[in-house]
């Protein structure tokens, strides 16, 4: 196999070269996600999403143009009504399905952790899903953040690394709807480039200010304030490493360590979308059976893998 043992890998390659970091640049920000989920969950026209989520217009058409130069989603006229746009999600952005899902189920527990999920999953015949469980498909045991192996593909070596593009403003001081406040507890994470990169060096052992500045080029003023956000959000533990001067590290808790299929589920994405010529940038082994690492999610009623086209959010 054309590809280095993953120790060659540091953490900025892993990272800031990974697909993690290229499909964040495609579909990394707050209002995008929220968008395509809204595909997801049978929002498909200008005015639904407007309702909804309460995008501004200005900021829903630009989206809704950046996802269809990417080939995530298409247009078309309504049948009944040549005048109504609708949107639906090509093969590419069809196969943001498992995505969709571990956000569904990381938000069903811990976002509503009180009450149902406001969007429910349904399943096959028998309807609504309680949970899921994400597992290798080769031998059904889980997929964890630390038992998913990285090495780099053939394509690694031509990758162009792009100048990292500009912070995309994510904080909005726009109404929005009940819904879009349930989903922007989560979206503050998920849709919020720098959290979203945070997290991913969290699971290499990046634990420091320091190695987090060093490690993602990030400017201190904004690790400080996503630091402070995510340990709000129970997302980090802050641990005291120094008494004199105080200095803390940053610990994964349960909450992140649930997170892992997310930004795992948007690599994979990645790893089969986002390729050059010369091959596959990166490969992924599961550790504890050594296959090639392909994640199915399982539904807790039936214990079915759920598939696209079995699967449903109302
Ligand atoms: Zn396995
Ligand atoms: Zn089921």
């Amino acid at each position: 196999m054309n590809s280095t043992p993953q120790s060659g890998l540091n953490v900025q390659d892993r990272i800031l070269k990974g697909q993690v970091r290229r499909a964040l640049d495609e579909i990394g920000d707050r209002w995008t996600c929220l968008i395509l989920l809204g595909l997801f969950r049978g929002i498909n026209s200008f005015d639904a999403w407007l309702n909804n989520y309460g995008i501004s217009p200005g900021i829903l058409s630009s989206r809704l143009k950046h996802l269809a130069q990417i080939e995530v989603l298409s247009r078309s006229t309504c049948k009944s009504d040549s005048r109504r746009v609708i949107y639906s999600l090509t093969p590419k952005g069809q196969d943001l399905y498992m995505w969709a899902l571990a956000i569904w189920q990381w938000e069903s527990k811990w976002v509503f952790r009180d009450s149902p999920h406001t969007v429910l999953l349904n399943h096959a015949d028998h309807g609504t899903v309680s949970d899921l469980h994400f597992v290798c498909a080769e031998c059904l045991a889980g997929v964890s953040f630390d038992n998913v192996a990285i090495t780099t593909g053939p394509g690694y070596e031509s990758l162009k690394l792009l100048p990292g593009s500009a912070e995309r403003k994510t904080r909005t001081s726009q109404k929005v709807t009940v819904e879009a406040e349930h989903f922007g507890r989560s979206m503050d994470i998920i849709g919020d480039r720098w959290s979203f990169l945070i997290i991913s060096a969290a699971y290499f052992g990046v634990a420091r200010f320091d190695e987090f500045q060093a490690q993602l080029n990030i400017s201190s003023n904004i690790l400080s304030d996503r630091l402070a956000n995510l340990s709000n959000h129970g997302m980090l533990a802050r641990n005291r490493y120094s008494e004199r001067p105080p200095r803390y590290e940053y610990i994964l808790t349960q909450k992140s360590l649930d997170f892992y299929q997310i930004p795992l589920m948007l690599a994979l994405w990645g790893d089969r979308w986002l390729t050059v010529p010369e091959g596959e940038l990166f490969v992924r082994h599961h550790i504890p059976c050594g296959h090639r690492l392909k994640v199915v999610a399982i539904c807790a009623e039936c214990s079915e893998p759920v598939s696209a086209a079995s699967m449903s959010f109302a």
